[in-house]
């Protein structure tokens, strides 16, 4: 047995259909709060209204956007004051619990969290904000959710391109989560369990979006997956999309698709447990063509060309990659690396 660190973010983790109706009161009341603010988006508001039904809350901060600008953390914080909010109740999903987050990492108020996409950011210490077109990213505790509620009943409403890129993207934490700085005996069972409840729920829910079986098995998976990036922390892959989502505006989640079985085959041949533990969780003999068959079962994008990156690109995405600091890789990176991983990645061939 290799010797490891494993830090744990322990929340409370209330998971079933149906849950949020019907524990979220109670959950509320564990916290020992009184008047919460509800933290959601203009899209989820109706169902955090419904869902809060009759707690005595504080107010309600339906300005979440996208990637956490600090304008809209002000607002929620001065609401939080003004009202004598005593708790944030984030209902959505990944920008929605970033926002509760980074609240939480002004004023310390406790976090109930109710997700609702596969983001999984609700069980990670790891919080940020941007400011202009500069990202501010951090880990505290102070950040983490106290309580969690996972109800699968409230994703059947994701729409399936959504559905699909976020549950990718849970599955991009998933593999990483093996070779990345934090990696050990802990985040690898947990993201192996992650992997295999992924692949095996997301063609069901992508054939039949109200499955429930299949809606509950991505949202556990999605739980696994960040319980697993928020211990074990990310690597190459996260890099390149970081770079690619930021220089030229590709959508985050079909990114992650995209990129992922290229940087798996790229680290296989130094991370055993790719082929050992992660390809058979895909039911495969192959870490990189069980996620490409994968995306073509469930019909997403597979090139970068498809969602936006020209070839003409390709040089600068190559020298703003190599910007960033590989040193925890387990493989050397270098510039024909980048180049082979985001050439091959453009054009979606075979690996
Ligand atoms: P999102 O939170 O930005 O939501 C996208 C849209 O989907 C919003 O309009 C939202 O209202 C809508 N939506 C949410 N749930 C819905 C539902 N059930 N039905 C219908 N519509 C719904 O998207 P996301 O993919 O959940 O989150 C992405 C963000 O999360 C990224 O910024 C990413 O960096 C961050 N993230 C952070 C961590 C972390 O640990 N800090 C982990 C993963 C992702």
């Amino acid at each position: 047995m290799r010797r490891f660190t494993y830090e744990t973010f322990a929340a409370r983790v209330v998971f079933g259909a149906g849950c949020a109706q019907s524990s979220l009161a109670a959950e509320v009341e564990r916290l020992g709060a009184r008047r919460p603010l509800i933290v959601t988006t203009p899209r989820t508001a109706p169902l955090a209204t419904t869902l809060a039904g009759p707690l005595p809350v504080a107010g309600l901060f339906d300005g979440v956007r996208p990637h956490v600008p600090v304008e809209t953390v002000d607002q929620a914080v001065e609401l939080a004051a003004r009202t004598g909010a005593d708790a944030v109740l984030s209902v959505g999903g990944g920008s929605t619990t970033g926002t509760a987050k980074a609240i939480a990492l002004r004023t310390s108020l406790p976090i109930a969290a109710v997700p609702t996409t596969y983001a999984g950011s609700e069980v990670t210490p790891v919080w940020g904000t941007t400011e202009g077109a500069r990202k501010t990213t951090g880990r505290s505790r102070l950040v983490v959710p106290k309580t969690v509620l996972y109800d699968p009943d409230l994703t059947a409403t994701l729409p399936a391109a959504m559905t699909a890129a976020s549950a990718m993207n849970a599955m991009a934490h998933c593999v990483e989560a093996f070779y990345a700085p934090g990696a050990n005996p802990v985040t690898d069972l947990v993201a192996a369990e992650g992997v295999r409840t992924i692949a095996d729920a997301l063609p069901a829910v992508m054939a039949r979006p109200d499955d429930a079986a299949g809606r509950a098995g991505l949202l556990y998976g999605a739980y696994l997956a960040g319980s697993a990036f928020g211990a074990a922390g990310s690597g190459l892959h996260h890099k390149i999309c970081h770079v690619l989502g930021g220089a030229f505006g590709l959508p985050h989640a079909e990114t992650h698709t995209v990129v992922l079985p290229y940087v798996a085959a790229f680290n296989a041949p130094a991370v055993p447990a790719l082929r050992t533990r992660v390809a058979p969780a895909l039911g495969s003999d192959d870490v990189a063509r069980g996620l490409t068959s994968l995306a073509a079962r469930i019909g997403v994008p597979v090139s970068l060309a498809q969602i936006g990156l020209a070839e003409d690109d390709l040089d600068t995405a190559v020298r703003l990659v190599l910007e960033k600091d590989f040193g925890d890789n387990p493989r050397p990176v270098g510039e024909p690396e980048v180049r082979g991983i985001l050439t091959a990645a453009l054009r979606g061939e075979t690996v």
